[in-house]
């Protein structure tokens, strides 16, 4: 993974790779923790066991190597052929042997980073497609892998956590999933405050922030991205018409 020599030179991007890099070390930092029994467990995500989000995680550095190669080259290769080839294949993945999965993901999280280190800095605007349909530069890769990493880290549910994942990281995801809700108007009446570890205030308001009387969702910024995410209520304070006595679920993300 340790990618000398980036040909970019924008100091920004450079710092994106750094933390998609970073996010990867410590995917398999936690994935090196877990016996090969072990990978046969339960993870956060409802049907997947770790060796789904395993898979998952090798087979998305592969698509998002493949977009790589397609700003590169200009030939356009998609993620992945179809939604039910990507299920397919993560359903494939999860029957591997414990060192063919492990060596999946290191061989493809290399193949990736090498991708991204040897794309010029004139490509790196170049267009490309999302597996959701989304036409991109070839710079969101970056973000789309620094997401996935992280994530997937704490779905393995071997002790990492929200807290693990950088406060500039979680921020963007805030942003992200938040602005996917007003995309599709799922947010009305929700607004949602992100307070600092120590729980003091922060600019971190999202949602449906002209509602007149909303539901108020507040909590520590990782326990407020746990909780958008749908990966838990834990750290969560739920106020306002919406809540009934429990915390609501969080509106569909991806
Ligand atoms: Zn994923």
């Amino acid at each position: 993974m340790a990618a000398r020599h980036d040909q970019t030179t924008d100091p920004g991007l450079q710092e994106n790779l750094l933390q998609a890099r970073r996010g990867t070390a410590f995917f398999a930092r936690k994935l090196n923790e877990l016996t090969d029994a072990q990978l046969d467990g339960d993870t956060l995500l409802p049907d997947w066991t770790r060796r789904h989000v395993i898979a998952h995680v090798g087979y998305n550095a592969r698509a998002i190597a493949r977009l790589i190669e397609w700003a590169a080259t200009g030939i356009e290769t998609p993620m992945y052929p179809s939604p039910e080839a990507r299920n397919h294949e993560i359903n494939f993945g999860a029957t591997l042997s414990p060192i063919a999965l492990r060596n999946l993901f290191d061989h493809s999280a290399v193949h990736l980073s090498v991708e991204w280190r040897d794309l010029p800095d004139a490509n790196w605007t170049n267009e490309v497609r999302t597996a959701q349909g989304r036409t991109v530069p070839a710079t969101e890769t970056v973000w789309m892998r620094t997401r996935e990493v992280w994530i997937h880290a704490v779905d393995l549910n071997n002790g990492a956590t929200f807290n693990d994942i950088p406060t500039p990281i979680l921020e963007q995801l805030l942003k992200d999933i938040t602005g996917a809700w007003k995309t599709r108007r799922t947010d009305t009446g929700l607004l949602i405050k992100a307070t600092t570890t120590a729980g003091t205030d922060t600019n971190l308001t999202f949602g449906d922030t002209t509602a007149t009387n909303p539901t108020i969702i507040t909590g520590p910024l990782p326990a407020v991205v746990e909780w958008a995410t749908g990966r838990g209520t834990t750290g969560i304070t739920a106020t306002g018409p919406r809540t009934k006595g429990t915390t609501p679920s969080a509106p569909p993300w991806i």
